[in-house]
């Protein structure tokens, strides 16, 4: 897909799919950067921001990274990063604990808060494909 296609299709589905979640009273803005964002060993395709009392998010979709994919791979995308949404009030919860800790403690705190965080949106991502293999019937 090119760079186009993808933020045709994200910014023209966005708020349709986050109704499909129950989190239409989100406020979603979107951001494309561009190139690639490569942090450490991993590569990033999409990144949600949350701010839970004020219900707004910021997702940011690297575009150019869909540029040998299809759509339902960018859907599959979007989706995800809509799904860190629902755990957004713990993350506002976190940040409580998370600044108490040292300077040693912080980092081990996050990694293991963010791997917590993908290992929830697997979880929901396989509970949306149950739901919609059983509405078929
Ligand atoms: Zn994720």
């Amino acid at each position: 897909m090119t760079r186009e296609e993808v933020k045709e299709f994200v910014e023209g589905n966005i708020n349709r799919m986050a109704r499909e979640f129950g989190l239409g009273d989100w406020r979603i803005r979107l951001d494309f950067p561009k190139g690639f964002d490569r942090t450490g060993n991993f590569q990033v395709d999409g990144r949600c921001h949350s701010d839970f009392k004020r219900q707004k998010a910021l997702i940011e979709i690297w575009a150019d990274w869909f540029e040998d994919c299809s759509e339902q791979e960018l859907r599959e995308t979007v989706e995800h990063e809509l799904l860190h949404l629902c755990h957004a009030g713990i993350d506002d919860a976190m940040d409580t604990a998370f600044a108490l800790l040292d300077d040693d403690e912080a980092p081990v705190f996050d990694r293991a808060m963010n791997l917590g965080y993908e290992l929830t949106v697997r979880a929901l991502e396989k509970l949306v494909a149950g739901v919609r293999a059983a509405s078929r019937y």
